[in-house]
């Protein structure tokens, strides 16, 4: 299989998008962000073979690698001397349903020496299917002190309730919310009132896929925390990374 294949020959890389406070533009943390350079097609969105990644089983060695290499970049950032932050990374439903995920995790921060507290994980509405043994997942890995948060809030058909019981501390509004808000009078109701729920629950909350200066006005004028989007980054690779943030340290 291609993707297999794919994944042993290093066709794989990382992207980072930067995470920043809204109130002041100050980097906060970057999103991995996967990628296929596929030999003869190029480059290939995961949003095309992250789906076959879960029908063929290869989500969980991709998963693993992607993991492994942004705890590893970003313990190599902290060693150039950029002041820390963390690095999110996107889990799928069955990486999460896999009973070894905490030791995985755990691995990965022992063999990069990244500390706990600078990795986050992106869980989507899709892992509460059972609740259950998702609190017991979420406990297992807020116990190794890593950081857990709901991507594309909003978009799921889990019930709200879920939010007093799992331990995590960001909500991530779905960038279809947050493209709206300017035009559609119910989307900007429901990115407030999102907003709010967070703060009411003690949860920090970040909007996805800010793409104006307009947006992120809105966002900022109703008080919401953190900001990710085109308006102020594209994913890039790590080295395109760099060059940013040695110049961020030295504006700082
Ligand atoms: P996501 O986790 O919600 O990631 C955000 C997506 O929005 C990324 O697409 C990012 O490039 C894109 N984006 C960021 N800012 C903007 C913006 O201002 N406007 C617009 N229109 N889009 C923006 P990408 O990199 O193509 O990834 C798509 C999805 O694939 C991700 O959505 C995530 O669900 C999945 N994915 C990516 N990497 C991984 C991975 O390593 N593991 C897993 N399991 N899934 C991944
Ligand atoms: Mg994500
Ligand atoms: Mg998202
Ligand atoms: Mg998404």
């Amino acid at each position: 299989m291609a993707l297999r294949k794919g994944i042993s020959r290093g066709e794989f890389s990382v992207y980072y998008q930067p995470q920043v406070n809204l109130a002041t533009e100050e980097l906060i943390g970057v999103e991995a962000l996967v990628r296929w350079t596929h030999p003869e097609i190029g480059i290939i969105s995961p949003g095309e073979f992250i789906p076959i990644a879960e029908e063929t089983g290869s989500i969980h060695r991709l998963g693993e690698f992607v993991l492994n290499e942004a705890c590893r970049q970003n313990k190599a950032w902290q060693d150039a001397g950029v002041d820390p932050f963390r690095v999110a990374v996107n889990i799928s439903a069955l990486q999460f349903a896999q009973k070894d995920l905490p030791l995985i995790v755990e691995r990965a921060l022992e063999s990069s020496g990244l500390e706990p507290e600078y990795l986050e994980l992106e869980l989507t509405e899709t892992v509460i299917q059972s609740a259950k043994s998702a609190i017991e997942t979420m406990q297992a890995l807020v116990e190794l002190g890593v950081h857990l948060s709901i991507d594309d809030f909003g978009t799921g058909y889990s019930s709200l309730s879920y939010l007093k019981l799992f331990p995590i501390d960001t909500l991530k509004i779905d960038q279809h919310f947050t493209k709206n808000i300017e035009t559609d009078a119910k989307d900007a109701a429901l990115v407030k009132t999102i907003i709010r729920m967070a703060h009411e629950l003690g949860l920090n909350v970040i909007a996805e896929g800010v793409e104006t200066k307009a947006q992120a006005e809105f966002l900022k004028a109703e008080d919401c925390n953190q900001a990710q989007g085109y308006y102020y980054n594209k994913p890039m690779p790590a080295e395109e990374l760099d060059s940013f943030l040695y110049r961020y340290k030295k504006s700082v």
